[in-house]
């Protein structure tokens, strides 16, 4: 039955079913955008595809959405592509991650992806995929609408290449610093007054996505070559298609360095392992009895009233739930601000060290980076576990296999 559905594809000189089958994607946003990216996935017999975002399904997502119906309106959206693409194709697997991206993706799932598609629609939201793909020297083919363009750019897998904030002008750069806590301006951005796009401009610019993404996985840079490192413009309004060479900038300051997690050091195995414990085996491990962990995101330990002086213990990464802005540190007491403690370092001392990565909101194979303290030592460590989704239980790293 399934062979019938790629015979045309097969007569395709170069194509490789089996390659496709077994290639795995990450898709970051399920809009306009994202639901065309899956819709060509699906189409294809992409093998696995992650779907990631925290936004429901509403009526003014239907005019330019293909996965989704009135009857989706108030679900998840990645539930209502999931099931859509499950339609479209059953050879496709997608695995829906409803969340904001850092808060469910660890850099491990990048670094068991071929290829990671950006369908997101802000500044923040492009500089954290950056990092996440940029340090597991995963291929990020990132898109964006305009009102009437598709602008697809390709990130190399290792940091030979340009990455998105090397393409900012100084002015986006001052915007971007201005705003303290990414993950917080992420959802800000995500319901604020979005650039009016149509389902056409979408349409064009997922195929030329796909497309990159199965020339990459074919791996034939003679028959098939991947602009890695440039920009595809198509102007629909003019006719117009462009490409172009993007800027690498010797002073990117957040230019991503692509890594290989250390071995995990014994006693690195529980997935309830807290905090104070993998620290201690990593100490033992590495013979460093003052090494630290430095996570990928702050914690916040408590909040302190700046009216009453009332503390209230919190012990998670921040804006890990609610809607946009309710980083709520108001005071339970008395209603006024109150300041967060954040940190971002592990030395067995904080109040939330006797709590688990995940207790504290980290996602399953999060890196952390071990070292001295003051040191610049970069060594990266998987945090141990798997997720929950039973698809994606059993992935091995890209190239580890
Ligand atoms: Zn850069
Ligand atoms: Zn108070």
């Amino acid at each position: 039955m399934t062979s019938e559905r790629y015979a045309q594809l097969s007569s395709v000189r170069w194509w490789r079913q089996d390659l496709l089958k077994a290639a795995r994607a990450i898709v970051v946003g399920a809009g306009a955008l994202g639901n065309e990216v899956v819709k060509n996935l699906a189409l294809l017999g992409w093998g696995t595809v992650v779907l990631i975002d925290f936004d429901r399904v509403e009526g003014g997502n239907l005019g330019k959405s293909v996965l989704f119906t009135e009857k989706d309106i108030g679900l998840p959206k990645v539930v209502a592509a999931r099931a859509a693409a499950a339609r479209i194709n059953p050879d496709c697997t997608v695995v829906p991650l409803d969340g904001e991206l850092r808060t469910v993706a660890g850099a491990g799932l990048f670094a068991r992806m071929d290829v990671a598609f950006g369908c997101v629609d802000n500044a923040a939201a492009r500089i954290a995929l950056g990092q996440l793909a940029g340090l597991t020297g995963c291929l990020l083919v990132d898109g964006g609408l305009t009102p009437w363009e598709g602008v697809v750019r390709l990130y190399a897998p290792d940091d030979t290449g340009p990455c998105y904030v090397c393409t900012l002008t100084e002015e986006d750069l001052v915007d971007l610093t201005l705003r303290h806590s990414c993950l917080a301006y992420a959802r800000r951005a995500q319901y604020g007054q979005g650039v009016p796009t149509t389902a056409l401009g979408a349409s064009v610019a997922a195929a030329l996505m796909v497309q990159q993404a199965v020339k990459w996985i074919h791996d034939d840079p003679e028959m098939l070559p991947v602009p890695v490192g440039e920009e595809i413009r198509v102007d629909l309004a003019h006719d117009r298609y462009v490409r172009i060479g993007l800027p690498r900038r010797e002073d990117c300051w957040l230019h991503p360095r692509a890594a290989s997690p250390a071995s995990a050091p014994a006693g690195w195995v529980q997935t309830d392992t807290d905090w104070a414990g993998l620290l201690s085996s990593w100490r033992g491990a590495s013979d460093q009895p003052d090494a630290v962990l430095r996570l990928p995101m702050e914690i916040n330990a408590r909040v302190t009233c700046l009216q009453c002086g009332t503390v209230r213990s919190i012990g998670h990464i921040q804006a890990s739930t609610g809607s946009p802005g309710d980083e709520d540190n108001s005071c339970a007491e008395c209603g006024a601000q109150a300041v967060p403690d954040l940190s971002n370092v592990v030395t067995g001392d904080e109040t939330w060290a006797g709590l688990s990565p995940g207790a504290t909101g980290f996602p399953p194979w999060s890196w952390v980076q071990a070292g001295l303290p003051g040191v610049d030592t970069v060594v990266h460590l998987e945090l141990p576990g798997s997720p929950p989704e039973p698809e994606l239980a059993g992935l091995d790293p890209r190239g580890r296999e």
